[in-house]
C-alpha cells in the first residue's frame, strides 16, 4: 500500500541569481543559464529533490548564512574570506575578474591603471574586495550588475571590475560598442556551489559533480554556453 508522503524526501532550496549572466539568469519569467542546467543535471545525479529560489546576489549570501535557502549556485568564488563562514563543493569553473572602460579611454589599459579613478563594482563580490584594495580609488559599488554596466556606457565612471565571463556577455549584447575590455583577465576564481558550514548537502552535490563531469554532460553543457 503506497503511503502518500511517506519516504517522500526533503526538498532543498536552492539559491541562484536573477542577474548573472550567463550562469544565472531570469528572462520572461524564466530560470535560465549554464548553471542552471548544470544543477538540474547535478540534482538528477545525485537524487537531490529541490527548489530553485531566484534572488540577488548579496541576498543570496545572506540567506544562505541565515538557512533561508541551503544551498547557492551563482557564480559563487571559492575565497579564503569566505571559506570562514561557508562551505564549499569542488569547483566546477574556472576563470578571473577584467576591467571594462570606454572605448575611446586610451589611459586605461589594465588593472594596474585604476589607482586615483573612479571604478564601479557590484556589491560584496570579490570584484568589489579587489577594487577596495586599489590606492586611491573610488568605488562605486550596485547590488545590480545592470547599474555597473550603465555607469561605463554612460561615462560617468572611469572603469568597472567584474566576473570575466559576465563581463563578455555584456560586451557582446548590451556595449553597443561604447565598451571594451582592456588587459588580461587577472585574480584566478574558481566557482562551486556554496552551503552552510557543516550541512548535509556538499557531500551529494559532489558526487553529482563527479558524475556529470565522468559522462560528459558537464562538457556537453560547457560547449553549448561557452563554446569550445
Ligand atoms: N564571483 C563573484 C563572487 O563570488 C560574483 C558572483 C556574482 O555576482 N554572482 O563574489
Amino acid at each position: 500500500l503506497a503511503v502518500p508522503g511517506c519516504g517522500k524526501k526533503e526538498t532543498v532550496k536552492v539559491g541562484i541569481e536573477q542577474n548573472f549572466r550567463p550562469f544565472t539568469y531570469m528572462e520572461n519569467g524564466e530560470k535560465k543559464g549554464f548553471e542552471v542546467e548544470l544543477w538540474q543535471a547535478v540534482a538528477k545525479k545525485a537524487d537531490i529533490p529541490y527548489e530553485l529560489v531566484p534572488m540577488e546576489h548579496g541576498e543570496l549570501i545572506k540567506s544562505v548564512k541565515s538557512g533561508g535557502v541551503d544551498l547557492a549556485i551563482a557564480g559563487m568564488t571559492v575565497s579564503n574570506a569566505r571559506k570562514n563562514n561557508f562551505d564549499y563543493s569542488s569547483p566546477y569553473f574556472q576563470t578571473g575578474l577584467v576591467v571594462l572602460t570606454s572605448t575611446d579611454n586610451g589611459v586605461i589599459k589594465g588593472k594596474d591603471d585604476l589607482t586615483q579613478k573612479v571604478v564601479a563594482t557590484k556589491n560584496g563580490s570579490t570584484a568589489f574586495n579587489y577594487a577596495g584594495e586599489i590606492q586611491g580609488a573610488k568605488i562605486r559599488s550596485y547590488s545590480n550588475i545592470a547599474d555597473v554596466y550603465t555607469e561605463l556606457k554612460n561615462n560617468t565612471v572611469d572603469a568597472a571590475i567584474f566576473d570575466e565571463r559576465n563581463a563578455h556577455d555584456f560586451l557582446k549584447d548590451k556595449a553597443q560598442g561604447q565598451v571594451k575590455m582592456v588587459g588580461e583577465a587577472f585574480n584566478k576564481e574558481r566557482y562551486a556551489v556554496v552551503a552552510k558550514k557543516r550541512n548535509k548537502y556538499i557531500g551529494k552535490v559532489n558526487k553529482g559533480l563527479e558524475a556529470v563531469s565522468k559522462d560528459g554532460t558537464y562538457e556537453a553543457m560547457y560547449t553549448k554556453w561557452f563554446g569550445s
